[in-house]
């Protein structure tokens, strides 16, 4: 069995250790060691990287119970080498996985919560929690209140123990949950209320971890996983939300305290405006009823009208519909109107039309690559902003003289 350096000393970043084997693998090596300060990927918590003599260490995993530490070139076998672990990762991993455990000890002392995985990630961790018959989500108000109980045991910097208890020992712990092994089980315990079973690297006082941020929780397969941020990454967290706060004041001319209420204001506004550009587009729209009306065309029995337009709004497009069918009873008409994305179409017909328009729109529409429908009197829908309008609108008279 490989001796972990990092189960007695979590602070240890360099170390000698004897090469006992090395395996080549297509572009990378594979190197044992009698001893390892390098912590394989394991329980949550990611491998370390660094270097062994002047070969890179890119992973650790262990394989049936052998640390192997892959690297970018070879290790001749016998030879002692002096191993070196990245500090900066490692003691960032070792902060998230000290703050997964106190929020995980918190969520089962306050909630009766199970911890059945954490994950730390490159930028943010999780843990998945069983949170058995309560909602599988916290409201942000619940999420700050553990929040601050965790933060209140960092503030009093309370101490991180690790060690080998014998079973004896094992028997008399308050472990949050049973071990998954039955040997060499390490105890974790923070302050008086977080202790289990965990192989991974802690600091040895919770004060280092400095700050935790739970950013947010949500429902995953009947479980809740929650997001968070300790340490540094907590700290990066605050700035770059202060650094986008600042920058939306600076824009609005406002501060952080009135920032809602300035947006509210502007959105309020907005609709405002919208609504009143609408009417003063559906009064243009309707201004062109006549226009329309005397550029009909005759077509048997009825005539047919067709109207384009840029960007006019929905409501002002079936207004000016309504208003020519109301007023001409052998009318037919097209109404297009051009938008960024998407052209809406109108097609609406008087009483004395006897077609149906929501058959005659579809029909039309699908030559396009359009899609629509609606009564017979009535039809909306929308070609590709790509489709040409004047063939749309061929098409449209050409099924009326067919019909
Ligand atoms: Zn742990």
């Amino acid at each position: 069995m490989v001796q972990t350096l990092f189960h007695q000393d979590a602070y240890l970043t360099d170390f000698q250790a004897v090469v006992t084997a090395c395996r080549a693998q297509e572009d990378a090596y594979w190197i044992a060691l009698d001893n390892t300060a390098f912590y394989d990927t394991s329980g949550g918590q990611p491998n370390d990287t660094g270097t062994l003599d002047q070969a890179q260490v890119l992973d650790v995993i262990k394989e049936n119970g052998v640390i192997w530490h892959r690297t970018d070139r070879p290790l001749a076998v016998g030879a002692v080498v002096q191993g070196h672990v990245d500090w900066p990762r490692r003691f960032d991993h070792m902060c998230q996985h000290a703050a997964d455990h106190m929020i995980a000890g918190m969520l089962w002392q306050k909630y009766g919560a199970t911890t059945i995985g954490l994950h730390t990630g490159q930028q943010i961790s999780s843990i998945d929690v069983d949170m058995h018959a309560l909602e599988p989500k916290l409201t942000r108000a619940q999420m700050d209140e553990i929040e601050l109980l965790v933060m209140q045991q960092i503030q009093r910097d309370v101490p991180i123990r690790c060690w080998f208890p014998d079973p004896q020992e094992i028997a008399s712990l308050p472990l949050r949950k049973a071990p998954t092994v039955k040997e060499n089980v390490r105890v974790v315990q923070i302050g008086d209320y977080e202790c289990v079973a965990c192989g991974g690297t802690h600091p040895s006082s919770a004060g280092q971890i400095g700050l935790i941020k739970i950013v947010s929780c949500q429902p995953n397969r009947g479980n809740m996983r929650l997001f968070f941020l300790a340490g540094q990454r907590a700290y990066r967290y605050f700035q770059q939300l202060q650094n986008a706060t600042d920058s939306v004041c600076a824009l609005l001319s406002t501060n952080p305290e009135a920032l809602y209420a300035h947006v509210e204001g502007i959105l309020s506004q907005r609709q405002q405006a919208q609504q009143a550009l609408a009417q003063l587009q559906t009064q243009q729209a309707l201004a062109q009823a006549d226009t329309l009306i005397q550029s009909a065309l005759p077509c048997g029995e009825i005539r047919t009208a067709v109207g384009t337009f840029d960007s006019l709004p929905e409501t002002a497009l079936r207004e000016l519909a309504s208003k020519l069918i109301d007023q001409q009873s052998d009318l037919a008409v097209a109404l297009f109107s051009k938008g960024a994305e998407k052209t809406l179409v109108v097609f609406a017909c008087g009483k004395a039309v006897p077609f149906k328009m929501g058959n005659l729109l579809r029909e039309t529409l699908a030559v396009f690559g359009g899609r629509g429908g609606g009564k017979p009197d009535f039809a909306m829908g929308s070609l590709p902003a790509k489709a040409d309008i004047q063939k749309a609108a061929a098409v449209f008279r050409q099924k009326i003289a067919a019909l």
